[in-house]
């Protein structure tokens, strides 16, 4: 078979091209995210009218009737509507069309059966009326393939296009294109799960000829969806799994030695996981999940380490500058027992610092780098970097990660996330990676204590903070949500700090950090509260990523609704890290069922998995990953929590076909591109 002959080219033609779609009908088209014959055929149908008899239509339903009519009466008045009765075998019907034309008052004559489609709004004694129902004559509804079949498509619509006009499009554009959509799939697989072919899911969804159809459209066009999520990351597995990676086989004992304390066992598992993918001899892809504190530094560390001990330099890439200056002072202390170069780069550096540093990088003189976002801008060049960590990766794109891995020669790349995604749901996004779980903590962690305060008890809950830190030592942070605009979110940082100093805590020392103070600042700030200096750190969301400050056991959330549940759980997770019992105050005002439900979810669930789960079901599977920055498409007609077991599948015939049959694998990414909308060509005249 040949590879990438494949001409899918009449499924990208725009709809504005087809002779049965106007121009101001593409227009409201693309409000339905409709621009490509494709997506004009996998607009698919929210449900379907079923072809019934009169006397068994229900009210509210919508139903399709072949029906004769039998008398038009004229309206009485301009505004008054058409009336037409209709009837067939079992009983009467009555049609109100408002802006009736001659074409109405003909049918009458004709004598010939027509087809009525539309909702029954209510069911008189004898009859039932239908307001402007769509209506096809015998021709039209030949023309239109009409004529056999029972189930009527509803499709979703947008304004100023209605589902007659809409059908009648997709029909045409069905019957002149359906079987266009070549079949990927080879004929083993669509025996063996039992698929119609694509352009038979194509047809069968818009003009179907029975229940049976409709389910087997619908199974095919779920798992075509979810095929297409998928086969790009297997092909980029099966292109990762054909490259050699540098083989390390770390000195385990030596490495281990760097930590002051025992690992967890779920840290040794990771660290195990990690080991056999660089011993492979391919190059590691891997996810390490878990949930904050649960210390994923130091397991990211020990492949760092290996891989500076085995002469290849490593890299950990943090969000921000207050991040990587912690990560900094904590490798240094890991790797005091061994001889590794440790170097900063973030851009706040001065200039002949940052060119030492630079220096250093392109001699392979640093060993282990840890930087911000400025280590992946193009000056930065590396003697022979081999181990790549994206710490926090949510925060950073796709780009950015293959921007730092081009750097390398065949990098190890893991990358660490601290907001859990529930087990099931890191097959669909993060297909390519393999997966390590770090689901303990380290010991010695109580869990905290949280609390929805209502306005009403805010001065009690105050009253227990102030004594909290005043009698037993204990530091506080104060998170202030961030605001429409980032002036805002400071006013309000401010305006609390102001409160708090001079009114609720005038014998505390209460601190500041917000998101406008210098990186100086900011750390000098930090540095402050953790060393003991500041009791009560007022902040604006700064503090989010992955600061360690052990003494601070109180946390307060101002408006806590308006923060998202992963956003509460990472928050939480600052405190409870010392000795002391920890408490969470959630100072809220929730006004909508979804803020109720994150906020009775962060009280209830201390497990960041549980938090993920539960949040998922809050916001449904398109908000929860925030698509766009995972790579994730738009799913039109799957959903991969729902359909987790068709995902399964998908997963496992793209991995599978990824490997050995290019032509598949060549012709659905070519679906994908047209999938993703990026496909659309308009003839050139
Ligand atoms: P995260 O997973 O959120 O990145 P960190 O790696 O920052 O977590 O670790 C959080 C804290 O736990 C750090 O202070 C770290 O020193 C400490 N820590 C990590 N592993 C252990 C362990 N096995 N025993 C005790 N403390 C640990
Ligand atoms: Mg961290």
């Amino acid at each position: 078979m040949s590879v990438g002959k494949h001409d899918l080219s009449a499924l990208r033609t725009a709809v504005s091209e087809l002779e049965y779609v106007n121009p101001r009908q593409s227009n409201k088209l693309r409000k339905l995210g409709i621009e490509t014959v494709y997506d004009l055929l996998l607009h698919v149908p929210s449900g379907y009218s079923k072809r019934k008899d009169v006397a068994l239509a229900l009210p509210g339903e919508e139903v399709a009737l072949y029906v004769k009519a039998i008398e038009v009466k004229s309206p009485r008045s301009r505004k008054a509507p058409l009336k037409i009765c209709f009837k067939d075998d079992t009983g009467l019907a009555e049609g109100l069309i408002f802006n009736a034309n001659r074409w109405h008052y003909n049918l009458i004559s004709s004598g010939e059966k027509i087809l009525v489609l539309g909702k029954v709004e209510n069911k008189g004694f004898s009859s039932i009326t239908l307001t402007n129902p769509a209506m096809w004559d015998k021709q039209q509804a030949e023309a239109e393939g009409l004529l056999d079949i029972n189930f009527f498509p509803k499709y979703p619509l947008t304004e100023g296009i209605s589902n007659a006009v809409l059908s009648r499009m997709i029909r045409l554009a069905a019957k002149e294109f359906a079987w266009k959509f070549e079949e990927y799939l080879p004929a083993d697989i669509l025996k063996k799960r039992e698929f119609a072919t694509l352009a038979e899911a194509v047809r069968w969804i818009h003009l179907p000829k029975d229940r049976e159809e409709i389910r087997k459209a619908m199974d095919r066009l779920r798992y075509h969806e979810l095929f297409l999520l998928e086969i790009s990351k297997a092909v980029l597995r099966a292109a990762l799994e054909k490259i050699p990676g540098n083989r390390i086989d770390p000195d385990h004992r030596r490495i281990l030695e760097c930590f002051p304390f025992e690992l967890t066992s779920a840290q040794m598992r990771a660290i195990d996981e990690i080991r056999a993918d660089i011993a492979s001899g391919r190059s590691m892809n891997r996810l390490l999940q878990g949930d904050v504190g649960s210390g994923k530094t130091v397991v990211a560390c020990y492949g760092m380490f290996a891989s500076a001990l085995a002469g290849h330099q490593s890299c950990i890439l943090a969000p921000t500058e207050i991040l990587a200056r912690q990560h900094e002072k904590n490798i240094r202390d890991y790797a005091a027992k061994i001889e590794v170069g440790i170097e900063l780069l973030i851009s706040s550096m001065r200039t002949k610092e940052r060119r030492e540093t630079l220096a250093k990088i392109k001699s392979g003189e640093s060993g282990v780098l840890i930087g911000t976002h400025a280590v992946i801008e193009d000056r930065v060049e590396f003697d022979d970097l081999g181990f790549i960590v994206i710490d926090e990766q949510h925060k950073f794109g796709v780009v950015q990660r293959e921007a730092l891995v081009q750097k390398g020669i065949r990098p190890h790349v893991l990358v660490m996330s601290a907001t859990p995604i529930p087990r099931t749901l890191s097959l669909a996004v993060f297909g390519d990676l393999d997966v390590s779980i770090i689901d303990e903590l380290p010991p010695g962690r109580k869990p905290v204590s949280t609390r929805y305060v209502p306005e009403a008890k805010r001065s009690a809950a105050m009253a227990f903070i102030h004594d909290y830190v005043k009698f037993k030592g204990a530091q506080a942070y104060v998170i202030c949500p961030a605001v429409q605009t980032s002036d805002m979110d400071i006013a309000k940082a401010e305006e609390e700090y102001v409160t708090l100093s001079k009114i609720v805590f005038p014998d505390l020392r209460v601190g500041l950090v917000h998101g406008k103070l210098t990186t100086e600042e900011k750390v000098s700030v930090m540095k402050k509260f953790a060393d003991g200096e500041i009791d009560i750190l007022v902040a604006s969301v700064v503090v989010e990523v992955g600061v360690d400050v052990p003494g601070a056991s109180v946390m307060v959330i101002e408006n806590a609704e308006r923060f998202g549940l992963a956003q509460l759980h990472q928050l939480r997770g600052r405190i409870g890290r010392g000795t002391q019992e920890s408490h969470l105050f959630l100072f809220a005002d929730p006004s909508t069922e979804n803020a109720k439900e994150r906020l009775r979810a962060i009280v209830d669930e201390t497990d960041g998995f549980k938090i993920a789960e539960r949040d998922l079901v809050i916001r449904g599977f398109g908000d929860f990953l925030g698509t766009k920055q995972h790579g994730v498409p738009n799913f039109k007609i799957a959903d991969p929590v729902q359909n987790m077991d068709v995902l399964e599948i998908a997963k496992e015939d793209a991995f599978g076909l990824a490997r050995v049959d290019p032509y598949a694998t060549d012709l659905a990414q070519k679906y994908l591109v047209l999938h993703r909308g990026e496909g659309v060509t308009v003839a050139s005249t």
